[in-house]
């Protein structure tokens, strides 16, 4: 494998996020146009995502590694 490194884990974890965790667990409506929003402070990034249906919010809080 050469160069390319522009998908840090932290971007494929974003992508994650955004793509696969925005099922509902308490209601189970999938928010297809959602995506999660975060916010970060430079030592952790926090992830939210409030269920459109039943307002349920998740949150993954993140923290930021150096690699
Ligand atoms: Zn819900």
């Amino acid at each position: 494998m050469t160069g390319d490194e522009t998908s840090s884990p932290l971007e494929k974890l974003r992508d994650y996020y955004d793509h696969e965790e925005l099922v509902c667990p308490d209601c189970g409506y999938e928010d297809e146009r959602g995506s999660w929003d975060s916010e970060t402070d430079g030592g952790v990034v926090e992830y939210t995502h409030e269920c459109p249906e039943c307002g349920a919010v998740r949150e993954h809080t993140l923290e930021v590694g150096d690699e």
